[in-house]
């Protein structure tokens, strides 16, 4: 996959799968493109997701 910039660690994002094998980003922020041009560099609606405990 390629760099997705600040959606790789963005609450709004979620990793979507296509069938021919490439991953790309959903946004689910409203008022956003819902396929962002990747890598994402600034976003205003960037919230930074909680990471996970292990
Ligand atoms: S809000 Fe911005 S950073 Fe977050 S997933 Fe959408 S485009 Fe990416």
């Amino acid at each position: 996959m390629i760099d997705p910039g600040l959606c790789a660690s963005c609450v709004h994002a979620k990793r979507v799968a296509s069938r021919r094998g490439s991953t790309f980003v959903l946004c689910s922020a409203p008022g956003l493109p819902k396929y962002p041009q990747l890598p994402v560099r600034t976003c205003a609606s960037h919230e930074p997701a909680k990471k996970k405990k292990d």
